[in-house]
């Protein structure tokens, strides 16, 4: 296959310092092509080498069969165009001549620019859909606006080649995806070859037509999203724990991070009776604030018995379809036991789960402070024709019992902890 831009066992050092080593890529006509990779691991060097901006120490650089550097500028400059990182002007330009400068390559020193230049950079901004900022100041545009111009710009010199330096990265979600969705329709509409620096690996993933990943100046994978972004590259690139599954939009990797801060254990343990996702909520938020958590009974594959397993909730689980055994039934009292506190949701109840309500009867069990998350529909959740109602009334008139919402929940908890003790280790 005939490759628009080669990339051979190039090399470059600032100095003596090593910056890249042994790159090779090649680059398809028309693609949407995306480095990511961490700081300082080389991506803003090697668009300066790819554009001939700097010159590789080993290696070359080949557009469409003739070295980079045997080429002249003006050459260079009618095929690719740069855009580097933050991109700024010396001075204040309107920006219909911001646009026009993008002619230079083509420009006659002496006669200026022609009647087809300005029809080029008019289109360039039609296009970009900045035909109304013309007479503007450029630095007076939003972040935005600048970026379109700049685009407009790049359009204007008529490449084949777009090479952009992080073109997104100061900008609002709802900019980067104009700005993304304008580059992708260059490489569509006009076979427009992009060549970018992302750093959101899910914006990389959904423009992207191949990706490379950089690490300390190598390139460590190279692929299509779906062979680059997983969830193991993206661990050994930065280092970040990810999960990663399918977008159900346009078909790509969707990652999501897995980071969770590491908070001080609070050394309480609080019980939470749920079921169905009623206790998803409070496991979460209970678990990001230091607290230990038992749960249970819980049907294996529940909601909130998933969410039990990702937070290390120490589980009382059942089988499907069998009810709540007397081994999960006594593993759920000992979880109780041991805690300071328990939690009660609002959980659908039924015959299979009604134990979960008898055992805060259980003698043993009613000296512990326990969190009702009340609500009104009580009725509604109620699938055992009044049994759980007639439970539910006993265990309110409990002495030990707050109602409360989950809003108010940890302040009860510190509340009540303060003054029943911590449990004994
Ligand atoms: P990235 O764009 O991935 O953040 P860069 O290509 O900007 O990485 O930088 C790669 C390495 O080269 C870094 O260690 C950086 O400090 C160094 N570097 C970048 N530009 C220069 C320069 N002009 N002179 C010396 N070292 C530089
Ligand atoms: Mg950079």
């Amino acid at each position: 296959m005939d490759y628009q831009i080669s990339v051979k066992d190039l090399s470059f050092s600032y100095n003596l310092k090593k910056v890249l080593e042994q790159v090779d890529i090649n680059i398809s006509k028309g693609s949407f092509f995306c480095i990511v990779g961490p700081n300082g691991s080389g991506k803003s060097t090697l668009l300066r080498v790819i554009s001939a901006a700097l010159k590789p120490r080993e290696g070359v650089v080949i557009f469409e069969g003739t070295d980079i550097n045997e080429m002249k500028i003006r050459s260079i400059a009618k095929m690719l165009s740069f855009v580097p990182q933050n991109t700024s002007l010396e001075f204040d330009f309107k920006v219909s001549d911001v646009v026009l400068m993008g002619r230079y390559p083509y420009v006659n020193k002496l006669k200026g620019e022609t009647t087809q230049d300005f029809e080029i950079a008019k289109r360039a901004m039609e296009y970009t859909n900045i035909a109304h900022l013309r007479s503007r100041n450029f630095m007076e545009l939003s972040g935005g606006e600048r970026q379109r111009v700049i685009l407009a710009q790049a359009l204007a010199q008529d490449t084949d080649i777009l090479i952009l330096d992080e073109p997104v990265s100061h900008l609002d979600l709802q900019h980067q995806v104009e700005i993304l969705n304008l580059i992708k329709k260059m490489c569509v509409d006009r076979k427009l070859t992009a060549i970018t620096v992302l750093h959101d690996l899910n914006m990389a993933s959904a423009y992207s037509d191949y990706i490379i990943m950089m690490k300390d100046g190598k390139i460590k994978e190279q692929g299509t999203p779906f062979e680059t972004l997983t969830a193991a590259n993206i661990k050994k690139i930065f280092d970040i724990d990810v999960y990663v599954t399918v977008s159900p939009i346009g078909n790509k990797p969707y990652i999501y991070a897995l980071t969770k801060p590491s908070i001080d254990k609070k050394g309480i343990r609080i019980h939470v009776i749920c079921g169905g996702g009623s206790g998803s909520n409070i496991i979460g938020s209970l678990y990001s604030e230091g607290y230990d958590l038992s749960s249970g009974v819980l049907t294996i594959g529940d909601l909130d018995w998933k969410i039990s397993k990702e937070n290390d909730v120490q589980i009382a689980e059942e089988v499907p379809f069998v009810g709540i055994s007397e081994e999960a039934y006594a593993k759920n009292k000992e979880l109780i036991a041991s805690a300071d506190a328990i939690v009660l949701t609002g959980l659908y109840l039924g015959k299979s789960n009604i134990k979960n309500l008898e055992i805060l009867l259980d003698k043993e069990m009613k000296s512990k402070p326990l969190f009702i998350l009340e609500d009104e529909n009580f009725a509604d959740r109620d699938y055992t024709e009044g049994a759980a109602a007639k439970l539910y009334r006993s265990i309110k008139a409990g002495g030990n019992v707050i109602l409360t919402d989950s809003k108010m929940l940890k302040e009860e908890i510190i509340k009540a902890v303060r003054t029943h003790g911590k449990r004994q280790e």
